[in-house]
């Protein structure tokens, strides 16, 4: 089996915890693999680095080509940019992907949700760009660049295409960012139109569209939507199917791909070992079939799948009382 390098970001709050978590669970599953451990966030500001994205992280991160992301901080008000939004713009990982599904064992108000949401990383709100046009108003630019809508149009389809997806959902306002999220329609339209027609295609206003996520989320399977959106609806969606413990994600660029989860640092239980590392671990999964290590990837879900159907070493946010390591090292032992 070939030697994987891989760089490995900790990064701040629980992530150390729930990073160090994951890649015992992947070793033990069999991954091959040499972690380039990477500071980004307030760990690399404490460790006297100049920026919270310092330059040999993202340059590990291109050489390497692919990383395993904990959460991290970013200084609120302290005039950096996030790490997020600044690795994902300058490593161009355009397409978020955050598969949202009903798990054995852990018990939600809907069943059988199955459903991906791919998210546009690079623009929109999160252009950062922001002025004071006089004291006391202030305006924020969206961006939306028809080579961008298009890109994660594409991506979209074509992902939907080689999962065996049905049906693509865009979320939207274009009724009121006419030109916007316009272009983000038109776009995703002539994705559709022109070269992914197998894949059945609609439109939900965006503000509707979380009524009917709420109502029944079952229904939906590929979502596509522009970066904000994106966001919100991910941690929406995390909620109908057991919170944010337990959805991954991955985001992806032709030169690279970072994996990470869709939770935050959780502040309020870092260090004490509460942490759930499942979303990470399953974000080590999706990297894993990024990687071809299909066979791996299976056996590391299969071994979780177990332990939340026996439900014995769940950890707090999912009504247990395990440890980090504990529902790791159950993880492991099912393997
Ligand atoms: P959060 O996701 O960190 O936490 C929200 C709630 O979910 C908290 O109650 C937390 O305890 C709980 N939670 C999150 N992950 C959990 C897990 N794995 N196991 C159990 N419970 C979990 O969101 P927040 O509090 O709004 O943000 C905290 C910090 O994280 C902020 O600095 C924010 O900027 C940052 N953040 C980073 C990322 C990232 O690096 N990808 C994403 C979102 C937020």
């Amino acid at each position: 089996m070939a030697k994987h390098t891989i760089v490995s970001i900790p990064g701040d709050g629980i992530g150390p915890e729930v990073s160090r978590a994951a890649r015992r669970v992947l070793e033990a599953a069999g991954l091959s693999v040499d972690w380039v451990e990477m500071l980004a966030g307030a760990s690399a500001l404490e460790a006297g680095m100049e920026n919270v994205l310092p330059q040999r992280t993202l340059a590990a991160v291109l050489a390497h080509k692919v990383a395993l992301k904990g959460p991290v901080t970013t200084p609120v008000g302290k005039g950096f940019k996030s790490v997020n939004v600044q690795l994902r713009q300058k490593l161009n990982l355009y397409a978020a992907v955050r598969p949202v599904r009903s798990l054995p064992g852990v018990k939600t108000r809907f069943e059988n949700v199955d459903m991906v949401i791919v998210r546009e990383n690079t623009e929109g709100l999160y252009s950062g760009i922001e002025n004071e046009v006089v004291p006391g108003v202030v305006t924020s630019l969206k961006v939306a660049s028809q080579v961008a809508c298009t890109r994660i149009a594409r991506y979209a389809f074509r992902y939907a295409t080689r999962r065996h997806r049905k049906r693509i959902t865009v979320f939207h306002k274009a009724n009121i960012m006419k030109l916007s999220d316009g272009l983000f329609l038109d776009c995703a339209r002539k994705i559709h139109d022109d070269e992914y027609p197998n894949i059945e295609y609609d439109e939900l206003i965006i503000d509707a569209g979380c009524m009917k996520l709420v109502q029944d989320p079952s229904r939906m399977d590929v979502l596509l939507m522009e970066n904000l959106y994106g966001d919100l609806v991910s941690d929406l969606c995390a909620g109908l199917v057991g919170g944010l413990g337990v959805v991954p994600g991955s985001n992806i660029g032709d030169d690279a791909a970072v994996f990470e989860a869709v939770h935050g640092s959780a502040p309020d239980i870092a260090g004490k070992g509460l942490a759930n590392p499942l979303a990470l671990i399953m974000s080590g999964v999706m990297m894993l079939v990024h990687l071809h290590e299909d066979a791996i990837a299976a056996k590391i879900e299969k071994a979780y799948d177990i332990v939340l159907s026996e439900g014995k070493h769940l950890t707090r946010d999912l009504g247990g009382g395990a440890t980090t390591d504990a529902f790791a090292d159950a993880i492991i032992a099912r393997l």
